[in-house]
């Protein structure tokens, strides 16, 4: 096949500037998929993504458009738009030459379009600039297109100007996307390298792979290696997506399509990966690769303790097509048996939640996130902790290291005084520099402890800048750190879920705030229950839950104080055993409670 008459693009936008639907338009206008079918098939993706607007995986689709006589084969590959999938980003792009940027002429250039383009610069993928949705009564072209000069230093008749709603200006996109994107190069007989830049596991087929191949080509019964795991396989069916996957004889140089060969997980077939041929390998991997860590982690335990089993094997599932996800058993005597779990980011925490929920059916106490901690141990030992219960105790510690971020918030002007106030006082963050994007538009760089940014970060912002202010995030590195583990105890045991690490300058304001949001929510019992909060090796707040009262005094009307007397002191007494003995019962919002506090 020619690869001059291949195009690879993918397209990029900040979340509901309009991608979805821009493809959709191309669908139809290349007549790739009836309307009808398109909805049903291309658009079935998960619930959960639908309802939050978000698109976490859409299906890569190859379209034929026939340009000046010309018959072109152009492949679109879908990036998430959430910043806790920006890796896969990255390698979407290394699979493409050029990339569609969509901005919301509405909204403007906002902050994951800014990370996203510069992602696509860095990938050096020719940039077609869209301005979308200028059919809307609000939308600001001239202000707009300002800032995509700004942001990509383009000439301003490089805009192309779209309604992905109704289809003005989209064949326009398509033209500029033969004009303008570089065809791809590659040579078919050279020995194969193809990139894995996503996965996903099909119940009937197994892993299915999405590569653009190279060098080379691949066809079935060819034996294939997995560069960074060393493992090999045979492969049973290659083919290309229409977006359904059909089965093609072969993919050659610049093509997009999958690779089906047996291979029973997705952690074996990685974002980012080279296959290569197992009887004639390449020497060397395609550049990029690299291993993706969790980032944050909570401990997800059954709502009922008999649900261990089937929360297990419902996390073994969601495993199977969510490569990032990590688990691992856990006991908490508060909370019985569970696991702890690493995420990339919230969003990806959140979203596996709600599939535990939805799809399989279990109701899950999730605990508050954490980043991990690197401690260098007083032994000379380092050890890496995201769990605030087995942090260790102050005096074996020698020094703590936590995660840092760099924030990219993109914002109007008005706002900046606020976002600089929160992110400087409350959240321990520098200020890197500033850049103008635009007219009345700022992007202010921040260096931030990732444990500050998870928190409840994303609503603070959204809230002082009226929803106008946007954010991404990308890891850094560990720095030393001074944090502290603040214990809190529930009727003088220690209740290992509720344990938090936190900056040593916020932890007193942190165990106040925990101590009576607990002592609101744990619902009073037959005897005073102490809440309190441990750290520096003592106690450092307290809130009392009183004890029902059982009106005893109204049961001996008008008898003589004597008999009154008697009948309080043996409660008292009474009281005491059960606090010896007594289990307070938490409520689930206790536990969930912490997620709140900061
Ligand atoms: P995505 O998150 O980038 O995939 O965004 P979607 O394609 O889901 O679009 C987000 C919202 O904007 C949806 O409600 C679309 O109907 C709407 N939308 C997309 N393009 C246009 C457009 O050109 N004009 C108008 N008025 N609305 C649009």
């Amino acid at each position: 096949k020619d690869t001059n008459f291949i195009r690879n693009i993918c397209t990029i936008a900040h979340i509901d500037h309009g991608k979805t639907t821009f493809v959709d338009r191309i669908l139809e206008l290349t007549k790739a998929v009836d309307l009808r079918q398109m909805h049903e098939q291309f658009l079935d993706q998960m619930d959960i993504e639908r309802e939050r607007g978000i698109t976490i995986k859409a299906s890569p689709v190859k379209v034929i458009y026939n340009y000046t006589g010309q018959e072109y084969e152009i492949n679109i590959i879908d990036t998430p738009g959430h910043v806790d999938f920006s890796y896969e980003v990255s390698r979407s792009m290394a699979a493409c030459e050029g990339a569609v940027l969509i901005v919301d002429a509405s909204q403007g250039v906002e902050a994951q379009t800014v990370a996203h383009a510069y992602l696509a610069v860095d990938n050096d993928l020719d940039i077609i600039p869209v301005i979308n949705k200028i059919d809307l009564p609000n939308a600001n072209i001239e202000e707009t297109a300002t800032e995509i000069i700004s942001l990509l230093g383009v000439k301003k008749d490089e805009i192309l100007k779209i309604s992905a709603k109704t289809g003005q200006g989209v064949k326009e996109v398509l033209d500029a996307i033969i004009e303008r994107v570089r065809p791809p190069k590659g040579d078919p007989n050279k020995p194969l390298k193809a990139l894995i830049f996503d996965a996903k596991y099909d119940k009937y087929r197994g892993i299915v792979v999405y590569v653009r191949i190279f060098d080379g080509t691949v066809k079935v019964g060819d034996k294939i290696l997995i560069m960074s795991t060393n493992q090999q396989y045979e492969v049973s069916e290659v083919g290309i997506f229409t977006p359904d996957m059909k089965p093609t004889d072969v993919l050659g140089p610049g093509e997009v399509g999958y690779i089906i060969a047996g291979i029973k997980e997705i952690g074996h077939a990685k974002v980012g990966d080279t296959i290569t041929s197992a009887t004639n390998p390449v020497a060397e991997p395609l550049p990029g690769y690299r291993e993706i860590k969790p980032m944050v982690f909570a401990s997800i335990f059954p709502g009922l303790p008999e649900y261990f089993e089937e929360l297990k094997k419902a996390l073994e599932k969601l495993k199977l097509n969510d490569w990032a996800l990590t688990f691992e058993p856990t006991r908490s005597p508060a909370l019985g048996f569970g696991f702890r779990c690493g995420f990339l980011g919230l969003l990806h925490m959140d979203v596996v939640r709600e599939r535990l929920e939805r799809e399989f059916e279990i109701a899950v106490i999730l605990t508050a996130p954490n980043v991990e901690y690197k401690v260098v141990l007083r032994n000379g030992e380092t050890i890496f902790v995201n769990d605030p219960a087995k942090f260790p105790d102050e005096g074996e510690i020698e020094k703590v290291y936590e995660p840092f971020v760099k924030l990219s918030i993109i914002t109007p002007t008005d706002y900046v005084g606020d976002i600089y106030t929160i992110l400087q006082n409350e959240r321990r963050a520098t200020l890197l520099h500033t850049e103008n994007a635009g007219k009345n538009r700022v992007v202010m760089y921040f260096k931030a402890p990732l444990a500050e940014i998870i928190t409840d970060f994303f609503d603070r912002l959204k809230a002082v800048s009226r929803g106008y202010a946007s954010m991404d995030y990308e890891f850094l590195g560990y720095e030393e750190s001074d944090v502290v583990k603040i214990t809190i105890l529930v009727n003088k045991e220690p209740v290992d879920a509720l344990s938090t690490v936190v900056h040593k300058s916020k932890a007193y304001q942190v165990a106040k705030k925990l101590v009576e949001k607990l002592s609101e929510l744990i619902p009073r019992h037959q005897f005073e229950i102490p809440i309190q909060a441990k750290a520096f090796g003592r106690i450092i707040a307290r809130a009392d839950i009183k004890a029902l009262r059982k009106d005893v005094l109204a049961k001996c009307y008008g008898g003589d104080v004597t008999r009154k007397m008697k009948l309080l002191e043996k409660q008292k007494e009474g009281k005491k055993r059960l606090r010896e003995i007594g289990k307070v019962t938490i409520p689930q919002e206790a536990f969930l409670a912490i997620l709140r506090i900061d």
